[in-house]
């Protein structure tokens, strides 16, 4: 069997039916604009921070070892199992079993990354929803040498065709933090609860 239809087995016994393999070249690419959105006045300190700190991880790609050619993200549905914060040991396991080296490396803008891969969209409400699964979902990423495909990539990130008419998870939040003119929240408004804005919105069920 090819080594990569070993892997889409071995990842879907796992549960791992959604992933995107991009090419580390295109994954370099995304300090670019994420440089911009840091320079920008309205953005909170905070956010500022993390997206710095985002872009850090990205430069620190470039000095690693050059058999890293590629980058796996999964998508996994919570409760499926494998969901811990260090990050999928099966994925791991999958790509060693087909023949592929593999590094966990969750430092990157993991969302950011599952929407310009092509794996997910962005909610309002600053969820990522993947199709098939919703935004119930854990995310996990690997460096790794398995053949990439850079065909769904995208330069911006796309918020959900969903949100296009949507204002539920706007008026739930009583924070006031989401807003229609921007697409980042309102750091200075998120408390974080992560309650009324995410329960309420449709994308948790999508399928
Ligand atoms: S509640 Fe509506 S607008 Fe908000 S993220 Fe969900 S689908 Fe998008
Ligand atoms: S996490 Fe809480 S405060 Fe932040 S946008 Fe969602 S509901 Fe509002």
């Amino acid at each position: 069997m090819e080594k990569m239809d070993k892997l889409t087995e071995l990842l879907k016994d796992n549960a791992y039916f959604r992933w995107e393999c991009v090419s580390i070249e295109k994954v370099k690419s995304m300090s670019e604009d994420m440089l911009v959105l840091c320079n920008e006045n309205d953005v909170h300190e905070m956010q500022k921070g993390n997206i710095a700190g985002s872009i850090r991880a990205i430069e620190r790609l470039t000095g690693m070892p050059k058999k890293y050619t590629s980058v796996l993200i999964g998508a996994l549905p919570r409760g499926d199992g494998d969901a811990r914060s260090s990050g999928g040991i099966n994925v791991q396991n999958a790509l060693e079993e087909a023949g592929f080296a593999a590094k966990l490396y969750i430092s990157l803008p993991i969302k950011r990354l599952a929407v310009l891969s092509g794996l997910a969209e962005y909610g309002r409400n600053n969820v990522t929803s993947v199709q098939g699964i919703g935004s119930w979902v854990q995310y996990t990423v690997f460096l790794t040498d398995a053949p990439f495909n850079d065909s769904n990539w995208r330069e911006k990130p796309v918020i959900a065709t969903e949100c296009e008419d949507c204002d539920i998870c706007m008026e739930a939040c009583s924070k006031g933090a989401i807003s229609k003119e921007r697409f980042l929240l309102y750091r200075e408004k998120c408390k974080g609860c992560n309650t009324e804005c995410y329960w309420s919105c449709p994308l948790n069920i999508r399928s």
